[in-house]
């Protein structure tokens, strides 16, 4: 059997909130061989590395660098899980590559479900200025090792898809060192390693593979890390279709882990096959969760329009799992966009306690026959 057969869900963590507490207690339990404290959050949090394999590849992942982006803390997780069936597997990938994977880089973040540290900062735009704790102690353990390869794992906003049509359910970027955007080798050794895995999953999740825009961003971390010399690839999950807790997300981002790996233990540092990645077809902003088409509103004289509505993550106090709150993002003429789901409102009525929906607000409004 091979790895997307064997594919188990780590059943400790089946929501997509992963409570700090819950994740450190246990890697505490189960893990203790393998973590260590390799610093604190700005909030005093713990943040935990794993570190796993004998091999002479170095590798380094981090998740949840924004807090609201928990599908790769799921993806290592679940990796360990499914490779604890399958012994020969684990034994043959962890021969060669010794991987450094640190949990919840933004443990507060993660806490309140927030892009932002505790401090309001953007983990993934201070890597000049060091304004935060964490981005700290991700430098720090990039200056203690020489990593062959290192992996920012993140998530991405549902508005993409590859062609307007499927949703970009993962992306993966090669980023940038400078730019005019160049294809110097580091790109290329991080361009193979994305082939591969385009090939592994191209036919498990046809047309939902993008590649994220490769704009070079001056203070974001995986630029800043190739630049100074260490391959960094950039993953991104993101929207499958009828699945907002993204539990379709996590089994294929867990499975495009699994062959990261796999060709990071194969190609060593090698660049064969680059050029698979540039038939990877690139994100497009397309899409909003909801369009209501056609919504005729309660003016004097007729007014008949669009309403795009996004929703909006949020964890409230006492739950474990966040909730989706609906926002009003455009109104008037939304053709341009597609809907993940399209309501048609001729014929019937708007109700709300306002004549147009506000922008930037709640969505309370109700549609009625
Ligand atoms: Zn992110």
């Amino acid at each position: 059997m091979n790895f997307e057969q064997l594919y188990s869900p780590n059943p400790n963590f089946s929501n997509r909130y992963i409570s700090p507490e819950k994740l450190f207690s246990y890697l505490q339990t189960n893990l203790s061989d393998y973590v260590q404290e390799i610093g604190r959050s700005y909030l005093d949090k713990p943040i935990y590395q794993l570190s796993i394999g004998t091999g002479a590849i170095n590798v380094l992942a981090w998740s949840q660098m924004h807090g609201n982006e928990s599908n790769a803390s799921h993806a290592m997780l679940d990796l360990l899980e499914t490779l604890d069936k399958a012994p020969e597997m684990k034994e043959d990938l962890f021969s060669k590559i010794r991987l450094d994977f640190i949990f919840m880089l933004n443990p507060d973040g993660s806490e309140r479900w927030t892009r932002l540290n505790a401090a309001d900062i953007d983990l993934n735009r201070d890597f000049h200025n060091e304004s935060s704790t964490e981005i700290k102690f991700l430098k720090k353990a990039v200056a203690l090792k020489k990593y062959d390869y290192a992996l920012n794992l993140h998530e991405q906003r549902t508005i993409f898809t590859t062609d307007g049509v499927h949703p970009a359910t993962l992306s993966f970027l090669a980023p940038s060192e400078n730019e005019e955007r160049a294809i110097t080798d580091n790109r290329k050794k991080c361009m193979a390693v994305i082939g591969s895995i385009y090939d592994h999953l191209k036919e498990l999740i046809p047309n939902q593979i993008g590649r994220y825009s490769d704009e070079f961003y001056p203070t974001s971390t995986g630029d800043n890390f190739i630049k100074s010399g260490m391959p960094t690839i950039l993953f991104e999950g993101g929207h499958f279709i009828d699945d907002y807790t993204r539990k379709g997300t996590r089994k294929y981002y867990t499975i495009a882990l699994y062959y990261a790996l796999k060709a990071i233990s194969e190609l060593n540092s090698d660049t064969e096959g680059w050029e698979k990645y540039l038939e990877i077809p690139e994100n497009q902003e397309t899409h909003y969760d909801i369009i209501y088409r056609n919504v005729k509103l309660n003016t004097d004289h007729e007014c008949i329009l669009d309403v795009a509505v996004q929703y909006r993550e949020i964890m409230k106090e006492g739950q474990d799992e966040i909730s989706f709150v609906p926002f009003v993002m455009e109104v008037g003429d939304v053709k341009k966009r597609k809907g993940w789901l399209e309501i048609d409102c001729t014929g019937k009525k708007f109700v709300a306690a306002t004549k147009y929906p506000k922008l930037d607000a709640p969505a309370e409004f109700t549609i009625e026959d």
